[in-house]
């Protein structure tokens, strides 16, 4: 497995692939990789020969304040772990190489950077579009692996690809849980053991819109509150937004579609939390 944080160095190992034949894909992470990655992972083995994962913890989708200092970088665990799930490369660069001084261009979605997780937090996809699209201008993949779980995310870096022109198909992995139906994130691992069963309020009040909507619920502000009666109903919880939405524009509804989804972003004590459910009602 070739490890290194060099553009140089990274470009010619995949170039060098190519010229064997290879068809690229690439995973973007943060590391602290968890069986949520993993399974990005091997969904990307499925479609290429050769899997490239990126780790780096990008400084520019975290707000003042935000968990930057903090976010997890096991470094070593995440190596192995890639090595045992056979990438072929592994492309964690520094800081100052991606953003020398001097960095002044961003790529930016304009309007649905701007709601929900966008409005909580209004750097943060502006970051996360210009990282995404260096990171595909450097390894230039054919395909890449996003995970449902951010859901905003992935309809950002659709949009985005589609908007640029970008040659590389999205792939979106489904979201993995925990037995009891916590979202493996690796922002989970700030939980207290109590706040780890409070975190359980997500799955379930997503459960309940589901289960409202399936029972012929008409009014799509209806569910939304009580998404949030149930998020507000326990003590260390602070939710952002619990909504329904178009899921491919992510706007909002004014009566129930047949394909919909349910986003949830709370605060389980400090620690932020998101999770979604898509809601098929044909
Ligand atoms: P992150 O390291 O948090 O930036 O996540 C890297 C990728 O893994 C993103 O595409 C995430 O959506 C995806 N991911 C994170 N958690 C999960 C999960 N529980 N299941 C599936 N994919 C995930």
């Amino acid at each position: 497995m070739e490890v290194t944080g060099e553009i140089g160095e990274i470009r010619e190992a995949v170039s060098l692939a190519r010229q064997r034949g290879c068809r690229i894909g690439c995973v973007p992470t943060m590391g602290a990789l968890h069986s949520g990655h993993l399974s990005l992972i091997e969904e990307c083995r499925k479609r290429v020969d050769y899997v490239l994962v990126t780790i780096f913890v990008n400084p520019t989708q975290f707000g003042e304040g935000e968990d930057l200092s903090n976010y997890p970088r096991p470094l070593e665990a995440d190596l192995a772990a890639c090595e045992k799930s056979g990438v072929d490369a592994v492309y964690a660069p520094e800081i100052a190489s991606l953003y020398p001084p001097g960095f002044e261009t961003w790529v930016e979605v304009d309007e649905m950077s701007k709601i929900l997780e966008g409005e909580c937090r209004p750097v943060h996809f502006r970051g996360v579009t210009t990282i995404v699209a260096k990171l595909f201008n450097i390894v230039q993949p054919v395909v890449a692996c996003f995970g449902a779980k951010d859901y905003q995310q992935q309809a950002l870096i659709r949009q985005m690809v589609r908007d640029l022109n970008m040659p590389v198909d999205v792939v979106v992995c489904p979201t993995i849980r925990e037995a009891d139906g916590l979202a493996l994130s690796s922002r989970n691992q700030y939980l207290s053991p109590e706040q780890r069963q409070t975190a359980l309020c997500l799955s379930q009040a997503l459960e309940l819109a589901n289960e409202a909507l399936q029972g012929g619920e008409k009014d799509i502000a209806a569910v939304e509150k009580q998404m949030l009666k149930h998020l507000n109903s326990f003590d260390d919880v602070q939710p952002d937004y619990a909504v329904i939405r178009d899921p491919d524009s992510l706007k909002e509804l004014q009566e129930p579609q047949p394909e919909m989804v349910a986003l949830i972003s709370t605060f389980v004590g400090q620690t932020r939390l998101i999770d979604n459910r898509r809601i098929s009602l044909r």
